[in-house]
């Protein structure tokens, strides 16, 4: 038997994850206050400000990158630091408050992996010119549905798109 350090409360080792670093192989918590704890952390701003960095960092390692050449790659390679990415996050702040730099709609440090919630204001990350890494300034916070309606477009594209638009009088 074992005491959970946050809910004092005693429970067999298997109620606790095996750590191999502690010096009785055995995690300070039980299960259930560890994932209390972990999933306390991802729903909180830092916490998901720090995933959003985790996950374009290793972006270029996904499955889907493996056959592209570098210089593909190179176009979705992160290229700042977790303090600099954070750093952009405040200054983003400062500047937009909680909303997205493009549509100026609320956005939300929101995680979840329930499907049926709506994610489409969830914070996301994006590079303002798709064609290059996120770079300290290529780099902007958008909302999820901005980030996935503008994957693909362009500096040329917007000026094309705008220039129809004004050639027809739209
Ligand atoms: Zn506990």
């Amino acid at each position: 038997m074992k005491t959970c350090t946050k809910c004092k409360k005693e429970f067999p080792l298997n109620f606790f994850y095996k750590k191999k670093e502690r010096k009785n192989g055995h995690s300070s918590r039980c299960k259930k206050c560890e994932l209390l704890t972990s999933r306390l952390w991802a729903n909180s701003e830092k916490g998901f400000i720090n995933r959003l960095f985790i996950r374009i960092n290793a972006k270029t390692r996904h499955k889907r990158f493996r056959n592209l050449s570098e210089k593909e790659k190179n176009k979705h390679r992160c290229y700042v630091t977790k303090e600099k990415f954070i750093n952009l996050w405040e200054l983003h702040k400062k500047k937009y408050g909680y909303t997205c730099a493009l549509t100026g709609v609320e956005i939300i440090p929101k995680t979840t992996s329930n499907k049926e919630i709506n994610k489409s204001n969830s914070i996301s990350v994006d590079r303002l010119n798709p064609a290059i890494g996120y770079t300290e300034e290529n780099i902007i916070f958008v909302s999820n549905k901005v980030n996935q309606m503008k994957s693909a477009v362009t500096k040329e594209l917007c000026i094309a798109i705008i220039k129809a638009y004004e050639e027809k009088g739209l």
